[in-house]
């Protein structure tokens, strides 16, 4: 076979990979058919590798084979292994990984280069993607630190921080032209300084901005290190790098603009505002906190449960962190079981990262069809008797919709407010992420099921089997 059939037909497996990557994207756009869309990008990713296995004269196949088997087996452990609510840290981790990969690439054609001067394509693509990539790199693992408490979650600030950050900046900006203008004609010293001060900048970004925001942040550096890698593409003069970096800079562009907009934030105040402590450390509303509540027992609820006709589930991170999917779901059967109908309201930004109210309650086997996203749902809730907030607050806050000095004014909620009946679980008056008071729960149609959310809805399932 010739060299220009064969060539031809690389282009080809390829563009199948592509295909799939983009196929799987689009699946993985609703709950439904998004573990399709894993498995089809996953196959794709397994075409390229192997497209890139039987192709590549640069190092030994077997080699490149124990290095594929060595990352499959840490991802599919890590995969198996991770806890849901620690997903964020895995994702930080991974893509520190991609980004680490492309400021590596950068530094090994830089030293493998004969000293002959580079071409313009080649010196542009080598210090943006080393840049790039150093600096998701650095962010990621920081990222990686606070989501994993290994440090603290609140924002690190200091006097005069912007200024040193725009100074670091500014130097790396400085050496990347040199390194340009000198077609990468740059001592090896500056070279590796400019990488020095990449990682430098990766940590400085990440450390002002609070832990509770780090899934954005994390959406915004995955884009990072697809634009690195796709720019790495354009280094090894390698197509498919540059497609799969584009679609990964891109769709984490977009998440992260998606995220900003559902807690109606810029991306200037995630970045900038040293915004969130963690989250619901401190009583809610300060000094006085909320007096005026009423808390029901589980009795009490399941009696309303069951004499209602229509029922809606608001689930929050505080059932993620009571891993209550299960029995939220045993709870739905037996509503179900005496004729209520039982759906479930899911705000873009519920929990701690994008859809994780949607892969938990997929994890315990609740229709997709039940799922209504908050456009669909909220015009549901004046009809409905009772809605259950199972360990959500932030995004049920009313203040969002009439407090213009709230910090979440502004921000779209679920109207569960405007339901006959709230029932709010949660185990104390402790704040969300947001760290402020919920009117909600001082409303004279809510009342609080305190306790641990996995807790309450065991005793509600049992408590309604008895009614
Ligand atoms: P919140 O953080 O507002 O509230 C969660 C509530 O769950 C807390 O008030 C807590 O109260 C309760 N809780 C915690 N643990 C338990 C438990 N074991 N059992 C029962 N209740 C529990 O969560 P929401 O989902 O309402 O809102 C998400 C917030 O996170 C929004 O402000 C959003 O902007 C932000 N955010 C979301 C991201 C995403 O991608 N989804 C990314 C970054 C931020 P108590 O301690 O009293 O139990």
């Amino acid at each position: 076979m010739t060299a220009a059939n064969l060539s031809a037909i690389y282009g080809a497996v390829e563009l199948v990979a592509i295909a799939l990557f983009i196929l799987g994207l689009r699946f993985l756009s609703s709950p439904g058919s998004a573990r399709m869309g894993n498995r089809l990008a996953a196959i794709g990713m397994l075409i390229a590798l192997a497209s890139f296995l039987i192709q590549t004269q640069a190092v030994a196949w077997w080699v490149i084979t124990v290095g594929i088997v060595i990352g499959g087996v840490i991802g599919l452990v890590s995969a198996l292994k991770v806890k849901m609510t620690a997903m964020p840290q895995m994702v930080a981790l991974f893509n520190g990984a991609g980004g680490a990969t492309a400021l590596l690439i950068g530094t090994i054609e830089y030293y493998a280069n004969s000293g002959a001067p580079f071409g313009a394509v080649i010196a542009v693509s080598l210090v943006l993607s080393a840049i790039i990539g150093g600096l998701s790199a650095a962010g990621s693992v920081i990222a990686f630190l606070k989501l994993q408490e290994v440090m603290t979650g609140r924002p690190v600030t200091y006097p005069g921080q912007q200024i040193v950050n725009s100074v670091v900046a500014l130097t790396i900006l400085a050496c990347g032209v040199w390194f340009v203008a000198s077609s990468g004609q740059m001592p090896p010293v500056v070279f590796l300084g400019m990488l020095a001060a990449t990682l430098v900048l990766g940590v400085f970004f990440v450390l002002p901005i609070g832990g509770a925001d780090m899934p954005v942040v994390i959406s915004l550096l995955n884009s990072f290190t697809g634009v690195a890698v796709a720019i790495t593409g354009f280094e090894l003069n390698h197509t498919l790098l540059i497609i799969a970096g584009a679609l990964v800079g891109a769709s984490g562009t977009l998440l992260t603009v998606l995220m900003g907009r559902a807690m109606n934030r810029p991306l200037t105040n995630v970045l900038f505002g040293a915004f969130g402590s963690g989250g619901g450390s401190e009583p809610a509303g300060g000094s006085g906190g909320q007096q005026n509540v009423r808390s029901a027992s589980a009795d009490d609820v399941a009696m309303m449960l069951a004499y209602a006709q229509r029922v809606i589930i608001v689930p929050g991170y505080g059932l993620a962190v009571a891993q209550a999917q299960h029995a939220v779901k045993a709870l739905a059967d037996q509503l179900e079981k005496r004729g209520i109908e039982v759906r479930y309201a899911i705000h873009p930004v519920a929990g701690r990262m994008p859809g994780h109210m949607n892969v938990l309650l997929a994890e315990a086997n609740v229709p997709y069809p039940q799922l209504l996203d908050m456009e669909d749902v909220n015009p549901e809730f004046p009809t409905t008797d009772v809605a259950l907030v199972i360990g959500a607050n932030d995004v049920t806050n009313p203040a969002a919709r009439n407090v213009t000095s709230s910090p979440i004014y502004g921000m779209p909620i679920l109207d569960v407010d405007k339901a006959q009946n709230v029932v709010v679980l949660k185990r104390s008056m402790r704040s969300g992420f947001a760290g402020i008071e919920n009117p909600l729960y001082e409303m004279p149609n809510t009342v609080m099921l305190f306790g641990d959310a996995k807790a309450s809805v065991d005793a509600l399932v049992a408590a309604v089997k008895t009614v």
